[in-house]
């Protein structure tokens, strides 16, 4: 089983009540077991949302508001519902397909806390929790390179 960002599948979960629909994305799941997460919405975050971005160890909105603890618990809770479901299914979780530079879902690569576009080294806190339990994960952008 994959785990693939809700809003690259269409979903309006994004900050601005929007999505990142990716055709690369929706094809992906057309062709593998799937399931869809969102750690913002799952935290309790409202949409639409102030955007985030890590900084100093730190996620900050555009307003000023600290929501590391938000952000966290989302996190944990789509993780675990990940884990639950590929309990479900019978089946491990082979890798994760989650939005570029997201506070989130961001790997290696996320904004830089100036809310301007710039990119520095880093991790979305979801990401970072597959990450760390060794499950692989690429961006919408590394699809075509056939990274799965
Ligand atoms: S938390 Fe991830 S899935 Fe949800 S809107 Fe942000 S990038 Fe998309």
């Amino acid at each position: 089983m994959y785990l693939i960002s809700r809003c690259l599948l269409g979903a309006d979960c994004k900050y601005n009540g929007g999505n990142n629909f990716c055709q690369e994305a929706a094809d992906f799941r057309a062709a593998h077991s799937c399931f869809g997460v969102c750690p913002e919405a799952a935290s309790g975050l409202p949409v639409p949302r102030p955007p985030a971005e890590r900084t100093c160890g730190r996620i900050i909105d555009k307003e000023g508001k600290d929501v590391t603890a938000e952000f966290e618990k989302g996190a944990e809770i789509s993780l675990l519902a990940a884990l639950q479901e590929a309990q479900r299914r019978g089946e491990e979780i082979e890798g994760a397909i989650l939005k570029a530079n997201s506070p989130s879902c961001g790997s290696g690569k996320i904004y830089d806390g100036n809310f301007d576009g710039t990119l520095t080294d880093g991790w979305g806190c979801f990401a970072a929790k597959l990450r760390d339990r060794g499950i692989k994960v690429i961006s919408e952008k590394e699809i075509k390179d056939g990274k799965f």
